[in-house]
C-alpha cells in the first residue's frame, strides 16, 4: 500500500498466468489456490477486499439445513464437510457454534422431519459423535431458551454449526495468497478486457486511489465478481444462456439486553423461510430477509420493510421482547449472486455455484456460499490449469494451508490463548471481551497489536486499542480508508457502532496522515464514511429505494 504507484507500475510491465477479478471470498480463495499451485497470480478488487457480499452474510460456516428440503444433497454434503475443514484451517476465525432449532406450531419442521433432516445433515457432513444432534423436549428447550413462546413451542433440537467473520476470512485468504506469491490490490477495478485473436489476454484497470489507468497482461482471466459477474460478461460480449438472479438479504443488530439469548437460534419466519438470531459480544444480530433485487449494485441498503419483517418474526417467536425499529443499532444488506431459474422464488433458488467459460476464454464463477469457497476455488483453478499448456497440472493444496502465519493447533488452543490474553489485558483496564475480540479477529497476531498498545501508553484505553489496531491494519492488511477499517477489518460498524462515532475523525485523520491522499480521493473517502454510517443506522423508505 505504501509503494502502491511503484507496485502498480511493476505489475503492468509483468505478465501473469492468471488475473482474478473480485476480492470477495470467492476471488481471494481462487487467488490462494492458484498461487499455492505455483500459478503466477494477480488479484484485483475494485473497492476494498470483501466490500461486496463477503462482508454482508450471516457469517456462518454452515451446510444449509434448509437446502435439504430442496433436495440439494450434493450442496449440503459439500458445504457440510467443508465446515470442519475451514474450522481446522483457521480455528480462531471459524468457531463451533451450537444452534437451537425450536420446533413450533405452524413451523417449517415437525419434530420427526427436523430430527430426520438433521440426522441426514450430520451424516452427510460426517460430524463427530459429540457434535451430533440432540433432540430436546419442550421443557428442555424452554430451559435452554426461556424467551421462546410457550404457546408456539413444541420441542427443539440442538445441532452444530460454525460461526465466522466473513470479511476477516476473506482478508486472511488474501494475506495467505500473498504469502504464496500472489499480488493482490484493492481499489483496482477491471474496466475492460484486452483481446488478441478473439481471446482475452489482459485487463484494462483503474487505480481508484491514485486515479490512474493501467493494463495487465495475463494468460487467463477469471471473473469472481459476485453480483457484478454479468456486468463483466456483458463487457466480454458473452452474457448468453444462464444469468444471475440477485436477491437481497438484510440483517439487523440489537443490543444484547434487548434480546438476551443464551445461544444462536434458527427459527421459523412462518412464511416458509427460516431466520437466524446470533448473539455476538454486546449485541444480537438477526437475519436474513430474501427478496428480489434490481437496484444499484454499489449501494445496497436496508429498508423499513426489511426491518419490520425481521423484527415481526422475532416478536412472534420471542413474544416478551417486543422489539421495535428504534431498538436496532445497526444493519447491513447484501446481495446473493444466484443463478436464475424460471418460476422460482428467491428462497427456492439454488445456492450451487456455476462456472461459465466464454468463447474468449474468460472464466466466470457465480452462485455458491461463503462456506464452499475452497471447493469453488479448486474447481476454477482445475479448469484454469487444464487450459494452461505451459504448466504441469498440480492438484489443489488448500485443504492443509492454514490461514495464519502462526496458526492455532485447535479450538482448545484458541480458548487458552484468550484466557492468557485476558489475564494480560485486565491490568490495562480491558475486559475478557477485548481479549476474545482480538484473538478471534487477529489470531496470534493480536500480540503485535497488544505490544503496540503498550508502547503507545495512551491513558485512554479505548483510543489506544483503536490506534494499535489501525496501525496493524495499515501495515499488514491493506487498509486505505476509514470504512475499510470500521467495516471490513474490525466489524465495528456492525457490532460496536458507537465506537465508530467516537473514533471516526481520529481514524480518518491518521489514514490521511499516512497516505496524503489527494483532495479528490480524500473527499470520496469522507463521503464514503458518511454513507457507511447512514446506511448502517438508517432504514430507508421502501418506496424511495425501489
Ligand atoms: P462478493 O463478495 O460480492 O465479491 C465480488 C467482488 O468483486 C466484490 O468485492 C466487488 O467489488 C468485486 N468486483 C466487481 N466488479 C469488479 C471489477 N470490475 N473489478 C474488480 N473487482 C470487481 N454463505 C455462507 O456460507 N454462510 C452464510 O451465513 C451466508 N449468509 C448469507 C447471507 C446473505 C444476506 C447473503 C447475501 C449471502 C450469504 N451467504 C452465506 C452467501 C455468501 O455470502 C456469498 O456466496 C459470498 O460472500 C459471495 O462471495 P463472492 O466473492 O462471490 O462475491
Amino acid at each position: 500500500m505504501f509503494n502502491r504507484a511503484e507496485d502498480i507500475s511493476k505489475i503492468s510491465e509483468d505478465h501473469f498466468d492468471l488475473v482474478v477479478i473480485g476480492g470477495g471470498v470467492t476471488g481471494s480463495g481462487i487467488a490462494l489456490d492458484a498461487a499455492s499451485r505455483g500459478i503466477k497470480t494477480l488479484l484485483i478488487e475494485k473497492e476494498d477486499f470483501a466490500s461486496g457480499t463477503s462482508s454482508k452474510s450471516t457469517k456462518l460456516i454452515h451446510g444449509g439445513l434448509r437446502y435439504l428440503k430442496q433436495f440439494e444433497i450434493g450442496l449440503v454434503k459439500e458445504t457440510g464437510t467443508e465446515r470442519a475443514i475451514v474450522h481446522k484451517l483457521a480455528p480462531h476465525l471459524v468457531h463451533p457454534e451450537k444452534m437451537l432449532l425450536p420446533i413450533v406450531k405452524g413451523g417449517t419442521f415437525g419434530k420427526w422431519s427436523a430430527s430426520f433432516a438433521i440426522m441426514v445433515y450430520d451424516l452427510l457432513a460426517g460430524v463427530n459423535k459429540e457434535d451430533k444432534r440432540k433432540p430436546l423436549t419442550k421443557k428442555k428447550t424452554k430451559e435452554a431458551e426461556p424467551l421462546l413462546s410457550d404457546e408456539l413451542l413444541k420441542s427443539g433440537i440442538k445441532y452444530s454449526e460454525y460461526r465466522t467473520d466473513d470479511a476477516r476470512l476473506t482478508i486472511e485468504l488474501v494475506k495467505t495468497a500473498r504469502r504464496y506469491g500472489a499480488a493482490a490490490f484493492n481499489y483496482a477495478e477491471a474496466m475492460d478486457f484486452i483481446y488478441a485473436e478473439g481471446k482475452v489476454v489482459g485487463v484494462e484497470c483503474y487505480d481508484h486511489l491514485n486515479n490512474v489507468s493501467f493494463n495487465v497482461k495475463a494468460t487467463q482471466v477469471v471473473s469472481a465478481a459476485g453480483p457484478w459477474v454479468d456486468k463483466l460478461r456483458v463487457k466480454d460480449g458473452s452474457k448468453k444462456g444462464k444469468s444471475l438472479h440477485l436477491t437481497k438479504g438484510v440483517h439487523v443488530v440489537v443490543p444484547k439486553e434487548k434480546l438476551p439469548l443464551n445461544q444462536s437460534i434458527y427459527f421459523d419466519a412462518f412464511d416458509g423461510r427460516m431466520i437466524f438470531a446470533i448473539p455476538r459480544g454486546a449485541v444480537t444480530y438477526l437475519g436474513t430477509s430474501d427478496t428480489n433485487y434490481s437496484d444499484s449494485l454499489d449501494r445496497v441498503v436496508s429498508t423499513i420493510d426489511d426491518a419490520k419483517y425481521l423484527l415481526g418474526t422475532v416478536n412472534k417467536i420471542f413474544p416478551s421482547v417486543n422489539l421495535k425499529v428504534e431498538d436496532v443499532v445497526s444493519s447491513w444488506a447484501g446481495l446473493r449472486p444466484l443463478i436464475h431459474e424460471d418460476g422460482k422464488s428467491p428462497s427456492e433458488l439454488s445456492r450451487k455455484d456455476e462456472i461459465f467459460t466464454s468463447d474468449s476464454g474468460l472464466i466466470s464463477i457465480a452462485g455458491g456460499k461463503l462456506t464452499g469457497y475452497r471447493k469453488m476455488a479448486e474447481r476454477v483453478v482445475d479448469a484454469v490449469m487444464k487450459n494452461m499448456t505451459n504448466l504441469k497440472f498440480v492438484p489443489c493444496k488448500t485443504k492443509t494451508i492454514k490461514l495464519a502465519i502462526d496458526p492455532f493447533k485447535n479450538y482448545k488452543a484458541v480458548k487458552e490463548y484468550i484466557d492468557h490474553l485476558s489475564k494480560e489485558m485486565k491490568p490495562l483496564g480491558f475486559s475478557n471481551y477485548e481479549a476474545w475480540y482480538l484473538t478471534t479477529t487477529y489470531g496470534k497476531e493480536s500480540r503485535m497489536i497488544l505490544d503496540r498498545l503498550q508502547e503507545d501508553k495512551n491513558p485512554n484505553r479505548e483510543e489506544g486499542l483503536v490506534d494499535a489496531e489501525l496501525w496493524y491494519n495499515l501495515m499488514y492488511e491493506s487498509v486505505a480508508t476509514p470504512v475499510d477499517f470500521f467495516a471490513r477489518r474490525t466489524g465495528r460498524i456492525y457490532f460496536d457502532v458507537e465506537s465508530v462515532k467516537t473514533h471516526m475523525q481520529r481514524v480518518a485523520s491518521e489514514i490521511q496522515n499516512t497516505f496524503s491522499w489527494n483532495s479528490e480521493t480524500l473527499s470520496d473517502i469522507y463521503e464514503e464514511l458518511d454513507d457507511m454510517l447512514e446506511d448502517a443506522t438508517i432504514f430507508y423508505d421502501s418506496e424511495t429505494v425501489s
